[in-house]
């Protein structure tokens, strides 16, 4: 009997229709004699919807109210899920994550988790029951036991770390395209599936914004050698069983072999930075430490740092970096009240950028990538206004109207296009 935890994302979710495919599907693996845990997503739009209503009711709303409003979208699914696999004549019940438990940090909204405890999972399984878990949310393990997030897409890392904790033979990701591709597929209709993806490309494709899986589920998936499989939940009954792997499954490079290895794995894009600019920051050492000391305090990750050559006149220099857009306000206020400290003159930012980044780990061993990169973006008149790089990824900052043709043109300059 193999043990199997099934993730269905938003859209697979988005009204009772759906969820009763859904469950049509859990039936069949249940009914197929495994061991099944399911983690649900809240219905595609819903934590939109919700972050909107926080927005609404203040720009620096407090991340411990945002958590109790946000969460809810889950527990309305894992209880409509549960409810739909009893009518189709399956034992069901749901777990919040403060049952299960899922235990995590305190940093609301980004939290991280820090234990599992799949007891209760394993008793319902000994009743016959099959487990239904709402995704993307935990309790804090001190601080009161108070509801906490895991971040935009946490219903992956809440899957993965279930399938951990119960030391499951496999951990389907059912979402609306059939598995890992060398970009998104709904912006390059010839991208290319990926029968199997290492964690590392995996890691990185989805940390520049491959949204097909959230990052932290596949640092999770790599410590924890979970078999993460990526699937599509929009196929009809005779779709093959997810043991048969019709989606992208996520491998270690030893698993990989040689044949499959390619230079470049694909291209990501991500409309969620937002760029800012100090002006005028006095050139003398300490200042850049008096920009990011009061951003790490507020608990934001900084991504992208260019600093300027200093101005010719009065030794100070421009620096620029980006923030995740949910961070902006909370940026522009820790910043806004360090500026005496950091001294610099004008606070400017943009929302309108977009982070494209190419990876691929065979970049290790040739040159000439970001040079293919630069060239590219250049020849269609594409301004980069940034660049970061690591081992296996190169990334620039564009004009955000120019995120589609930018990933277009490198996907064909890569050679990803399918033939
Ligand atoms: P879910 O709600 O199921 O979690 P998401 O919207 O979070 O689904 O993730 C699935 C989406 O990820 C796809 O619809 C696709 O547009 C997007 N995506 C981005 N990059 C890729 C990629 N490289 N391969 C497949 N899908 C991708
Ligand atoms: N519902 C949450 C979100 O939209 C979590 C998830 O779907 O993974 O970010
Ligand atoms: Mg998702």
């Amino acid at each position: 009997m193999a043990r199997i935890v099934m993730k269905f994302g938003g859209t697979s979710m988005a009204g009772i229709e759906r969820i009763r495919s859904v469950a049509a599907r859990v039936k069949r693996e249940a009914e197929s004699g495994n061991q099944v845990a399911v983690v649900v997503s809240a219905m595609a739009g819903e934590t939109d919807r919700l972050v909107g209503f926080c927005r609404e009711a203040s720009a620096l709303y407090d991340p411990r109210e945002y958590d109790v409003v946000v969460a809810s979208g889950e527990q309305v699914t894992s209880g409509l899920l549960a409810i739909a696999l009893q009518a189709a004549g399956v034992p069901a019940r749901s777990w919040l994550g403060s049952q299960v438990a899922i235990r995590t940090d305190a940093a609301h909204a980004k939290a991280r988790i820090r234990t599992v405890d799949a007891h209760a999972i394993e008793a319902g399984w000994a009743a016959g029951e099959v487990a239904v878990i709402p995704g993307f949310q935990g309790v804090t393990e001190d601080g009161g036991g108070r509801v906490t997030t895991l971040g935009r897409g946490g219903s992956d890392t809440s899957a993965v770390a279930v399938a951990a904790a119960l030391g499951a033979d496999r951990c389907d990701i059912y979402t609306d395209v059939d598995g890992v591709y060398t970009t998104d597929p709904r912006i390059v209709p010839r991208a290319r599936k990926l029968a199997r993806v290492t964690y590392e490309e995996m890691l990185e494709l989805a940390s520049v914004g491959a949204k097909v899986l959230q990052t932290r589920s596949v640092g999770l998936a790599m410590k924890e050698r979970v078999r993460v499989q990526v699937l599509s939940s929009f196929t009809g009954p005779d779709a093959p069983m997810a043991g048969d792997l019709p989606g992208t499954l996520i491998v270690s490079e030893e698993e990989l072999g040689d044949v499959e290895r390619q230079l470049i794995t694909g291209i990501a894009h991500d409309k969620n930075e937002a760029k800012i600019t100090l002006t005028r920051v006095p050139d003398k050492p300490g200042a850049v430490a008096a920009i990011f000391a009061p951003l790490a305090d507020a608990g934001i990750n900084v991504d992208m740092i260019i600093q300027n050559v200093a101005h010719q006149s009065g030794g100070s220099t421009d620096v620029t970096f980006t923030v995740p857009q949910s961070d902006l306000p909370r940026s522009l206020d820790a910043l806004t009240q360090a500026q005496d400290a950091i001294g610099y003159d004008e606070l400017l930012h943009d929302t309108r950028v977009a982070k494209v980044s190419v990876v691929g780990v065979g970049m290790r061993s040739h040159a000439g990538v970001a040079s293919t990169m630069f060239t590219t973006l250049g020849q269609r008149g594409i301004n980069v206004q940034a660049i970061s790089t690591s081992e296996i990824k190169v990334s620039v900052l564009i004009d955000e109207d120019e995120t589609e043709l930018a990933v277009r043109v490198l996907h064909t300059a890569y050679g990803l296009d399918a033939g």
